[in-house]
């Protein structure tokens, strides 16, 4: 089997829904790569892998004060499934002499761009990455020193032309038009930090994902994060 399609392979494995590869000189069109080029001089492509946190129960207490993915923010938590998934991604790396570095603090908007680009999503009108499975999800970055490019052509279709919804019901009146977010308005991205127990979590909301068709019965309530506290549930 080619090294790339072991990586495909090992990245479902793990538990990603979706992973995504391009080479770098495919992703131009973002100037943060020739960066990246420069600090990465060995790096030939890069890959983005998918990771759904919508099996989480959400405590009570935070219910539609904290947004979500910031909720279940796994990456490295030591013990969490999200954890577990990039560490045996990266250890599959290792044992097959891929050389690969995490870059995982690559800004959210310029990994969803080049996830869509892969092919694995699409930004809808209210902003958020989605796959086939929703936008519950946050994308893990590497770049590897093999040259990879897949396309499986894996994104959902695009928001019907009529939908409107999270735009008319967005509670700050931010979401402006198709596409357009007034950051200033969003209390999302202008989020407070509130200490929940031990730990600090961002205040904001969901409502534009949740009430979007495309997340309908997307959450499954299944499982207690680690570090949340259920017992007002
Ligand atoms: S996260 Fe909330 S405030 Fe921000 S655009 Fe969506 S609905 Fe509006
Ligand atoms: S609510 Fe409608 S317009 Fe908004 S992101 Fe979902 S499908 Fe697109």
């Amino acid at each position: 089997m080619k090294i790339s399609e072991a990586i495909y392979n090992e990245g479902l494995d793990v538990g990603y829904s979706r992973i995504g590869a391009s080479i770098l000189t495919n992703l131009e069109f973002e100037p943060v790569i020739n960066d990246l080029r420069t600090k990465y001089p060995w790096a030939k492509s890069m890959i983005i892998s998918v990771w759904h946190y919508n099996f989480y129960k959400i405590p009570d207490a935070l219910n539609g004060i904290v947004n979500k993915e910031t909720l279940f923010q796994g990456r490295y938590l030591k013990g969490s499934h999200e954890n577990d998934a990039a560490i045996d991604l990266e250890a599959f790396f290792d044992s097959n002499n891929v050389k690969a570095v995490d870059i995982m603090d690559l800004d959210k908007h310029i990994k969803n761009s080049i996830a869509e680009k892969m092919n694995i999503g699409l930004i809808r009108k209210n902003g958020y990455f989605y796959t086939e499975e929703g936008s519950y999800c946050t994308l893990h970055a590497w770049l590897i020193d093999e040259d990879i490019e897949w396309n499986y052509n894996e994104a959902p279709g695009p928001c019907l032309a009529h939908c409107g919804i999270c735009i008319k019901t967005c509670p700050e009146k931010a979401l402006l038009k198709d596409y357009i977010k007034d950051a200033d308005k969003c209390s999302t991205i202008n989020s407070t930090v509130i200490n929940v127990g031990e730990i600090q979590l961002k205040t904001g909301c969901d409502h534009c994902q949740d009430i979007c068709p495309w997340n309908k019965h997307r959450w499954s309530d299944e499982e207690e994060f680690p570090t949340l506290n259920y017992s007002n549930n």
